[in-house]
């Protein structure tokens, strides 16, 4: 299986090699060359095996020869047994034809922790067999980097460095980055807002004595491994539901892409999906795009569904690549575009992501009032991002059964939870004793050289 990248202009990979690069050479984003397909017969084998064994049977076609079988499956099973659900990703009913995909029983209680769990134990098994060392450096804005520390931490072959803006990620998220004790991960402290942290970093990547000198990789949402982990819960919800004997769609909270392109992907590979809806909070382009075929930014807002408050979608350009017809230097002028504050999606490319993708968007005042029905009618506590996909999904309803994606637990949003329904969400009694824990973290300035002066002093250790 070869990789290749959405602006036609970067060599091809293989599987390890782009979970390795992230970001293509000449700026895209790695898509695999071709689809595999899987079967009505392959399919429907996989009702009610264990979630593993369902991750093993999606994802193994994709791989290559990065891994033997036996060997992919132990990463799989190291990944997951941290979860606090045996099903992993449970359904739940809440209404007739309504179910909401529990993906957050994971570590850090964020739908995140499926792929970068398994991205964590592939990158290690890869290093291993070379014996190389990298080093990670990630910015967040708090999901993204707790899911990352617990993947990462204890793993012998990568050092991590997190960059969380210094008092503005919610306490729950600052504990889960800077209580892990490890001596390889690292939690960054920065002056300034999370867009300094991802400017900072970016700086990192484009200074090539430093990239070089301390073997610097990446973890976001654009590393196609990630992705591809999170193919699988549509498929193990999919046939739970009678698939593919019976149709379903999913509603997905989105904020980059990355979760609702794994179901186009899903839906590539041969699931039977109807509608796949994208909800979006006010911070809603991707709504307005698909409505109007203007992709034009006006600004984040800050919402009370903090993880899709984001004006450019890192993932959409993967899309955009199907729907001009894998034309990489189409992109590549589309993305150049962007820096002038948007474009205009030609009628054939819309005419296609209109047949793929449904889509709405949530008010801040309809996403407390969801949060506050969906307890009072099902008794179901939703975080805000998961009652902004509830109330997309809701005007989307019909004879065939819908799956909303629930992204992360109530009480990782504690706030705005109690705000709408009265009642502060508790952390499940697996952590309890976060607020406990010692914490272990460096506050630096918004200064590129003296944050690289700690990481190379840092792995030196
Ligand atoms: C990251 C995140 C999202 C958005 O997911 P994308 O893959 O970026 O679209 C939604 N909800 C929560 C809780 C998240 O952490």
């Amino acid at each position: 299986m070869r990789y290749i990248s959405t602006r036609g202009q970067a060599p091809e990979l293989s599987f390890a090699e782009a979970m390795m690069t992230g970001l293509a050479r000449d700026g895209g984003l790695y898509v695999p060359a071709h689809v595999p397909q899987m079967s009505a017969q392959e399919i429907s084998a996989l009702a009610g095996l264990p979630y593993e064994e369902v991750t093993f049977r999606v994802m193994w076609p994709f791989l290559g020869d990065t891994f033997t079988e036996v060997q992919f499956r132990g990463l799989i099973a190291a990944a997951y047994k941290g979860f606090g659900h045996d099903a992993r990703a449970p359904l739940v009913q809440l209404g007739p034809n309504h179910f909401l995909l529990e993906l957050f029983h994971g570590p850090t209680l964020a739908f995140k922790d499926f792929a970068m769990q398994l991205l964590g134990q592939m990158m290690q098994a890869d290093l291993a067999k070379s014996g190389q060392r990298i080093t990670i450096v990630g910015a967040t804005s708090g999901d993204t980097g707790s899911a990352a520390m617990e993947a990462f931490r204890g793993l012998s072959n990568v050092d991590l460095f997190i960059l969380y803006p210094h008092g503005r990620v919610s306490e729950v998220q600052r504990r889960q980055m800077t209580t892990p004790s490890e001596a390889n991960v690292h939690a960054i402290a920065m002056d300034g807002d999370f867009d300094d942290c991802q400017a900072r970093v970016k700086d990192m990547f484009n200074d090539m004595d430093f990239r070089d000198g301390v073997r610097l990789a990446g973890v976001n949402s654009i590393n196609w491994a990630r992705v591809l982990a999170q193919v699988v819960y549509y498929f193990s919800s999919a046939v739970a539901l009678g698939a593919p004997g019976r149709r379903v769609s999913f509603t997905v909270p989105t904020g980059n892409f990355g979760d609702i392109f794994a179901g186009y992907i899903a839906r590539a590979m041969g699931l039977p999906i109807d509608q796949l809806v994208v909800a979006t909070n006010h911070n809603d382009i991707l709504d307005r795009a698909l409505r109007t075929g203007e992709h034009r930014t006006n600004g984040v807002k800050p919402s009370i569904s903090p993880s899709m408050d984001i004006q450019v979608s890192s993932n959409f350009e993967r899309v955009l690549f199907d729907a001009y017809g894998r034309d990489g230097m189409a992109v590549a002028q589309l993305m150049g575009e962007m820096k002038s504050g948007g474009f205009t999606i030609s009628q054939s490319a819309l005419q296609m992501l209109r047949e793929q993708f449904a889509s709405g968007r949530c008010s801040e005042d309809e996403t407390s009032a969801t949060i506050r029905a969906a307890f009072a009618y099902t008794g179901e506590v939703l975080c805000p991002h998961s009652a902004v996909g509830v109330k997309v999904a809701e005007a989307h309803l019909g004879v065939v059964p819908m799956i909303t994606l629930a992204t992360a637990h109530p009480a990782k949003f504690p706030d705005a939870v109690e705000a709408a329904m009265g009642v502060r969400p508790a952390l499940p009694d697996r952590m309890a004793d976060l607020f406990d824990r010692d914490e272990r973290l460096t506050r630096l300035p918004n200064d590129l050289a003296v944050l690289q002066a700690h990481i190379r002093e840092r792995i030196a250790n």
